[in-house]
């Protein structure tokens, strides 16, 4: 048995989907080849709880086009699980109101990728989307379920932050931002950030946060915004980042019954067994798995974090965004620590401009006006739009 508890187990009930959006990482549509049945599914959450789960997100593909959805969803909050539900918002009636209340979820989070429902839609890839997935996060509200909305960001949709900011706050929706990788079919690399438009999007973030209070506007960065920066300390839901925790305390299974320290790293040389051969109590104990989180040394850091002052404790980044970026894990290339680098290579080299980036926390101007205009597109704009360090 190992001292590690998992916090929290992300689990594709199934990869079906009503949608076909650009930037889904394991190209959702159709069911996998053998799903869990109903009956292994509800086994699964007696090993989560077993191997002490303190929390499961129910996703997809679409889970609510699972027919046993609220039966597996009711056995995680039996069993004394933490339940959070991912959907896309377009599947909704009375009774998934009605089922979703009596499950008292920790979070109901829902997919919006622009303010713009034709931009939405042509990312999502199926037209109505938009006005279906406003219709289920307003009836949510007033069901008062605990709603979120995740952000994807990549070229397409980058300028619509500050729309989608200005839509969500106030209105007591907590806000994920993250960016896209580029492991599914249907995403095309060039739509990829550039490392200094995913500089922008942690600024963009952390701009929000010391602007707004977390009542007006709750927004976070995901585990890929990060890492030990000079500037933006206030983008990411921890306050410090010890690490990719994949197999640590987060887990990820697929619809059928794979294992793996993450669900985002989509390469199945990362499967840690199946739960139809080895429960997921026994896969998550044991002491030979998960290896390259649990047994990580500085030593393997990549190139890209080789000789960094934090590479004992990052690990590297995210060893998702570090896979798909770069073949290799703990070599995250887009890490706010290294961009900085870069970005502020005046400032660094000059002990007292470095200091006084330190203390104010503020962006050489030129630079800030630079990256503003990734969002608001030309001179102009960015005044009327400011972002406020
Ligand atoms: S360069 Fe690598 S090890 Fe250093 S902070 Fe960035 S991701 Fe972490
Ligand atoms: S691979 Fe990335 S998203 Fe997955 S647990 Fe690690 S840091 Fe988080």
């Amino acid at each position: 048995m190992t001292d590690y508890r998992p916090a929290c187990v992300v689990w594709e009930l199934t990869l079906a989907c009503n949608l076909k959006c650009l930037h889904c990482g394991s190209t959702a549509g159709g069911r996998r080849a053998a799903e869990l049945t109903p009956e292994e599914a509800l086994k699964l959450c007696a090993d989560m709880a077993r191997a002490g789960t303190r929390g499961v997100a129910l996703m997809g593909g679409e889970p609510f086009l699972r027919k046993d959805f609220f039966a597996i969803a009711s056995k995680v909050r039996e069993l004394g699980m933490e339940l959070s539900v991912i959907t896309n918002g377009t599947i909704f009636s009375d009774e998934i109101f009605a089922g979703l209340k009596e499950l008292s979820p920790r979070a109901v989070a829902v997919s919006l990728d622009a303010a713009d429902p034709a931009l939405h839609d042509r990312i999502r890839g199926v037209p109505g989307s938009f006005e279906k997935s406003g219709r289920f996060i307003d009836r949510c509200l007033a069901e008062g379920l605990p709603v979120s909305v995740i952000t994807t960001v990549h070229k397409l949709n980058i300028k619509e932050l500050p729309k989608l900011r200005d839509a969500l706050k106030g209105r007591g929706i907590a806000w994920q931002v993250q960016t896209a990788g580029a492991e599914g079919g249907r995403f095309k690399k060039e739509f990829l950030l550039t490392p200094e438009e995913f500089y922008s999007v942690g600024l963009f973030v952390e701009a929000c946060r010391r602007e707004f209070s977390p009542e007006e506007l709750p927004v976070i960065g995901a585990h890929d915004l990060g890492y030990h920066s000079l500037l933006l300390k206030n983008v990411s839901l921890y306050e410090t980042w010890d690490g990719c925790q994949a197999g640590k305390a987060v887990a990820g299974v697929r619809s059928d019954g794979g294992v793996l320290g993450c669900l985002a790293i989509n390469d199945d040389r990362f499967l840690e067994g199946n739960v139809r051969e080895r429960s997921f109590y026994d896969i998550w104990n044991d002491p030979a798995g998960f290896a390259y989180t649990r047994g990580y040394k500085k030593e393997q850091a990549g190139a890209n974090c080789a000789g960094c002052e934090h590479a004992d404790t990052c690990g590297g980044g995210c060893n998702e965004m570090s896979l798909m970026k770069t073949g290799e894990l703990h070599n995250d290339p887009y890490c706010f620590h290294r961009l900085e680098k870069e970005l502020f290579k005046d400032e660094l080299a000059n002990p007292l401009k470095r200091a006084a980036l330190k203390l104010r926390g503020a962006a050489p101007a030129a630079l800030f006006r630079r990256l503003g205009r990734m969002f608001y597109g030309g001179r102009g704009n960015e005044d009327k739009h400011r972002m406020r360090l």
